[in-house]
């Protein structure tokens, strides 16, 4: 079997002399959805900083597309085309909509120009000369996810798309998540809300205080709500 795109082995992460993850051993396939689902606290986040390097890794190996990246600086692995959609969006508020695209566009070329993200997202081309800081919570997830795509990403990493957002509206977000699966980029999904993030995946990992406790078919797992019970309580199963 080919190598994944994304593998990674016994990922042990500290913050200080705290130790937060506990030999994590996930992949993600290319153009694979792979949702990272785990109560709050659980490690999602550092999983994700670790991979980006944001984080350094105490042990372990992170290999991308056949590169060793457990140590690399961030700036490295972003080159590779590895894409953040951050928890809480982070854009530059004074800037526009499509400013904040324009400095998003890193000159790697590829399909995803800005014009192509418009298309996709038309949502932003309505809203594009308005200042980010004043598009509501589901605008602002959709240009953190478009700002992603202009860098042309082979693997996003996407923390938390459907926090503090309305119904209808995190339908919307997915709606175009489930599109960019289409494209074939590959994704690594991390979400509280597992159900809503087993529509689109193809498999799952559970992590609970750092540790994965599962990691199956996205679909076996959507169907068994008394193993998402045992594994994320009844809050999360009954959704
Ligand atoms: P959430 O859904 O709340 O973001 P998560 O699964 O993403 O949860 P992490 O953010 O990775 O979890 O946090 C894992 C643990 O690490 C938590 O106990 C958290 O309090 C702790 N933690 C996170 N960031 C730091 C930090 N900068 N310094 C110290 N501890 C931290």
């Amino acid at each position: 079997m080919s190598e994944p795109l994304l593998d990674v082995d016994g990922l042990c992460t500290n913050y200080g002399k705290i130790s937060i993850l506990r030999d994590v051993t996930l992949s993600v396939g290319e153009g694979e959805v792979v949702a990272l689902l785990g109560l709050n606290g659980a490690g999602k986040t550092t999983t994700l900083r670790s991979i980006l390097g944001l984080t350094a890794a105490r042990a372990g190996k992170i290999r991308y597309d056949g590169n060793d990246i457990t140590a690399w600086p961030a700036y490295k692995i972003a080159r590779l085309g590895v894409g953040y959609v951050p928890e809480g969006r982070r854009m530059f508020k004074d800037l526009s909509t499509l400013e904040n695209l324009q400095l998003a566009e890193n000159g790697r070329g590829g399909e995803w120009t800005i014009p192509r993200v418009l298309e996709h997202l038309p949502k932003l081309a309505e809203l594009r000369s308005r200042k980010a800081g004043r598009l509501s919570g589901g605008e602002q997830e959709m240009l953190a996810i478009g700002r992603a795509l202009v860098s042309n990403p082979r693997l996003l990493l996407i923390d938390e798309p459907s926090q503090g957002l309305a119904p209808l509206i995190v339908e919307d977000v997915y709606r175009i998540l489930g599109e960019l699966k289409q494209t074939g980029v590959a994704i690594l999904l991390v979400e509280q809300n597992a159900l809503l993030a087993l529509k689109i995946a193809d498999r799952a990992y559970v992590l609970d205080s750092g540790r994965v406790v599962h990691a199956g078919l996205a679909a076996e797992l959507a169907a068994d709500r008394d193993r998402i019970r045992t594994l994320m309580g009844l809050e999360v199963a009954a959704r």
